[in-house]
């Protein structure tokens, strides 16, 4: 057998240190990914109205929208943490989130909100609502979308889809609006119209705690789907 001189056996140890090391690398960089943390998402839940603007009243129990606004938008917070989901709220308690010394506190409540939304970054921004109408047979949940992003209207009608399929009475389609959050916000978002307190038995459903539990698993339920059809 032909014996190595040292500098052919110098050549072949290199090699073979290049191809563990080539070995190791290419092993970490295919089971890499299971090691990368899972991207998580942020929404933001705005609960409509609060302070001395108290929305709409319900003419049988007399509780207001902000009331409402409110507690849903706390239970949807809790069922999206419970799922691994960081949320950010524009108003935490019943305390308007306009400045004390704003002369026009509506201009100064919008421009706090979009200020929260805007420096939290969210992948959606959920708007929580209750609806009130001169006519009070009119009921059911609706989701409404600005146009000025497409996949708005999208995410509306997953949610809108979810809220068909699991409330009762809830309207059939998603409408476009021009209120103002999901107007000038930078991300996709919907409004929620929760239900009209306008009619005495919905009010009923909508100040019941277990209504309230329900609801926002179906919101939460149409979020994931939003998240899902889109791999996002
Ligand atoms: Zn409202």
């Amino acid at each position: 057998m032909k014996v190595l001189t040292l500098r052919k056996r110098a050549i072949v140890i290199g090699l073979c240190v290049l191809l563990c090391v080539a070995g190791v690398v290419i092993y970490f960089t295919a089971i890499r990914p299971t090691f990368q943390p899972k991207p998580q998402y942020t929404i933001v839940i705005d609960a409509g109205h609060g302070g001395r603007d108290g929305g709409a009243v319900g003419k049988t129990t007399e509780t207001t929208e902000s009331y409402l606004n409110l507690q849903f938008s706390l239970k949807l917070k809790s069922i999206c943490e419970e799922y691994g989901f960081k949320v950010v709220l524009t108003r935490k308690d019943m305390n308007g989130i306009y400045s004390a010394f704003a002369s026009n506190k509506k201009r100064s409540e919008m421009e706090k909100r979009m200020e929260i939304i805007e420096s939290a970054n969210p992948d959606l921004v959920v708007s929580i609502h209750m609806n009130s109408f001169s006519n009070s047979s009119a009921r059911g949940a609706q989701v409404f979308y600005a146009e000025n992003f497409p996949e708005n209207e999208e995410f509306a009608q997953t949610v809108q889809d979810a809220l068909n399929e699991k409330i009762p009475n809830a309207k059939k389609t998603p409408k476009s609006s021009d209120f103002y959050v999901i107007n000038t916000t930078s991300k996709p978002s919907i409004l929620v119209e929760c239900g009209f307190l306008s009619n005495p038995e919905e009010e009923r459903l909508l100040v019941s705690e277990e209504y309230q539990e329900d609801f926002c698993y179906v919101l939460f339920y149409g979020i994931l789907s939003y998240f899902s059809v889109n791999n996002l």
